[in-house]
């Protein structure tokens, strides 16, 4: 057993100071001990370890619930200007390029570099919505989830905790099939797809079901995967109402909204996460509350994209967890995501401190939720809060950094989420094990 024991640790009841964090054999948090008691030190079991981290506070790892790792290939070179007018759809024609480029090993480096950089900004987990499955003709790869497995691989020499959301892909939109660049997306059938997640599940990968999106899969493959994950309670994550044009298509095709048409399907549930949710309307916002979904927000990939700005005051009022994403990967920083978050929700809303939790007066405590454990509740993972039983997932700040310099324990979540960066994180444990050390 080693003991984790930092100026303060990060609980469900605030910041607690000489707090011992045990770290058990099985990559979970053993216990929380006091390290003192009436002034007496708490004494250690025989043969346990005691890891002093003087000027360090611990938090919950962060959890990146949506990444796509290879467009971080596109970081710095999807900023040049595609067309006369830049949207998302000529954005996607960079990266469709940059997709057709990879290959196994191509994306094996870029994943593991990628995932490196994660661990070092804080994030110890990464869903990712893998989604180039084939080789560029559309033939598999043998065996099939060969780029599943590189970025299987990836991870686990990171170090990071993958969740691999396999991506099902079927066509370009409504009634049209796949365009060339889109055929290593695609499976032939949802009965493909689903083997190959069965295939990836009995290699004691975690794997959660991703059909991309109302535009690239049908109906009949959309009930069949929802049917599936409710049968093996494995989460489901979905791109909707990211873009007005899908709202359009989707109206225009089935007379109903993305969410809508995910209501009608039965894929909303506890398991669905919706990634972007960025111009659901009233009626499709009381189906994701009424089905107790979540939503994951990517800020700075949806600012980088011209997006939109999501509902976030409905998504509080209505109850919808929140999770956050890097989904692009231009930008690796938990912090700047979240304060993204509430940042752009002020400008929405034209008000100040929109995203707070009911019992707290400031954001710091939401966004943390928002970044842990809103993201491990949609990965289907026990992290995200540091407490007995829970995956050792952590992160050490650095309470010296001179960002931070004023902080109290009043305003430390705050300092964190306003004016700091991800320089702060100064060691990275998963699993109860040190990945990363500044
Ligand atoms: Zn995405």
């Amino acid at each position: 057993m080693r003991y984790l024991w930092p100026d303060y640790v990060y609980t469900s009841r605030g910041w607690q100071r000489d707090l011992l964090v045990a770290l058990g054999e099985d990559g979970r948090i053993a216990g929380l001990q006091p390290r003192f008691a009436d002034g007496v030190a708490f004494t250690l079991p025989e043969g346990a370890v005691l890891e002093p981290l003087p000027g360090k506070a611990l938090l919950p790892g962060f959890v990146n619930v949506h990444s796509h790792v290879f467009q971080r290939a596109l970081r710095g070179q999807a900023q040049r200007p595609v067309s006369g007018r830049d949207t998302f759809w000529s954005w996607r024609q960079a990266m469709y390029a940059e997709a057709q480029r990879l290959d196994p090993e191509r994306l094996y480096t870029l994943a593991r570099a990628t995932y490196r950089e994660m661990l070092a900004a804080g994030y110890t987990t990464v869903g990712e919505f893998h989604y180039v499955h084939h080789q560029p003709d559309g033939q598999p790869y043998s065996p099939p989830n060969l780029m599943a497995e590189a970025l299987l691989q990836a991870a686990r020499e990171a170090g990071i905790r993958l969740v691999i959301l396999l991506a099902a892909y079927a066509r370009n939109d409504f009634g049209q099939p796949a365009l060339k660049e889109q055929r290593r997306f695609c499976d032939s059938s949802v009965a493909a797809y689903l083997e190959r997640v069965e295939a990836l599940r009995s290699q004691g990968a975690s794997v959660g079901l991703a059909p991309h999106s109302v535009r690239a899969v049908p109906e009949d493959w959309l009930r069949a995967i929802a049917v599936y994950s409710r049968q093996e309670r494995l989460p489901l994550h979905i791109h909707a109402d990211e873009q007005l044009a899908e709202i359009e298509s989707c109206l225009a095709a089935c007379g109903c909204r993305p969410l809508e048409l995910l209501a009608r399907c039965e894929v909303l549930g506890p398991l669905t996460t919706v990634i972007h949710a960025t111009h659901a309307d009233q009626q499709e916002l009381a189906l994701l509350a009424s089905s107790q979904a979540s939503v994951c927000l990517c800020p700075t990939t949806e600012g980088d994209l011209g997006d939109g700005i999501p509902p976030y005051r409905d998504f509080l009022t209505q109850g919808i967890p929140l999770a956050i994403g890097s989904d692009s990967n231009t930008r690796l920083d938990p912090f700047e995501e979240l304060r993204w978050a509430e940042y752009t929700a002020r400008l929405r809303y034209g008000e100040r401190r929109v995203l707070v939790a009911e019992s707290e007066t400031s954001p710091g405590a939401y966004l943390l939720a928002c970044g842990c454990e809103h993201g491990a509740a949609a990965l289907g993972l026990e992290s995200g809060r540091l407490e007995p039983g829970r995956l050792a997932d952590l992160v050490a700040i650095d309470l010296e950094h001179p960002m931070l310099q004023g902080w109290t324990v009043e305003s430390l979540l705050d300092s964190l989420f306003f004016g700091a960066s991800a320089e702060v994180v100064s060691a990275v444990w998963v699993a109860g094990r040190q990945v990363y050390c500044r």
